[in-house]
């Protein structure tokens, strides 16, 4: 009995044995495939491919972003960098400008209603100066474009710029200026 199993087995091999090394060649192959696809992703978030949308449509810059050169602010008489970039529009709507979770959603007084997005790929983008009210939580996913608040004078710090958005965006925890990812200057 034992022998005829044998038999059996070695049968199987000399039959389908061509078909199991191809089989393994073909697997090997396509295992190599998903593993560069998934590495090319991850490249693919790169700076140079990720489509932002604008945090405001028609907008028009009031201040925009300085490290090096200060800045007056009128409101606290004194000179600052300014870090981020104030928007107005007639239409106050204020849109993420890429998916991402809520990772919070603060007051403070200087700089009013605060939403920050984490979009997971190093960059994080914090809206301030918006009204109270604010259309997301902590915690929600949102996608590119969606509307998460309304720009206002909630920030007490800028009280000199009326109602607008105080758009700050970062780079692996890092400032960067809006204006090398964003055509913010159309308008
Ligand atoms: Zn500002």
């Amino acid at each position: 009995m034992e022998i005829k199993k044998e038999n059996k087995v070695v049968d199987f091999i000399k039959k389908y044995g061509v078909y199991v090394a191809v089989g393994v060649v073909v697997f090997a192959v396509a295992l190599t495939f998903t593993l560069l696809a998934t590495l090319g992703g991850s490249v693919r978030t790169s700076v140079d491919n990720t489509n932002f949308v604008m945090p405001m449509s028609d907008a028009s810059i009031v201040k925009d972003y300085s490290d090096t050169n200060l800045q007056l602010n009128e409101t606290l008489n004194q000179w600052e960098a300014h870090l981020s970039v104030d928007l107005t529009s007639e239409n106050s709507d204020v849109f993420a400008v890429l998916g991402g979770t809520v990772s919070s959603v603060d007051y403070e007084y200087l700089k009013g209603y605060v939403v920050t997005i984490d979009h997971g790929n190093g960059f994080v983008s914090t809206y301030s100066s918006l009204a109270d009210g604010v259309s997301v939580e902590e915690g929600d996913r949102v996608s590119a474009g969606q509307k998460i608040g309304s720009a206002s004078e909630s920030a007490s710090g800028e009280l000199e710029l009326g109602s607008h958005l105080h758009f700050t965006l970062m780079l692996n925890d890092e400032y960067v200026n809006p204006n090398d990812y964003l055509d913010l200057q159309l308008k």
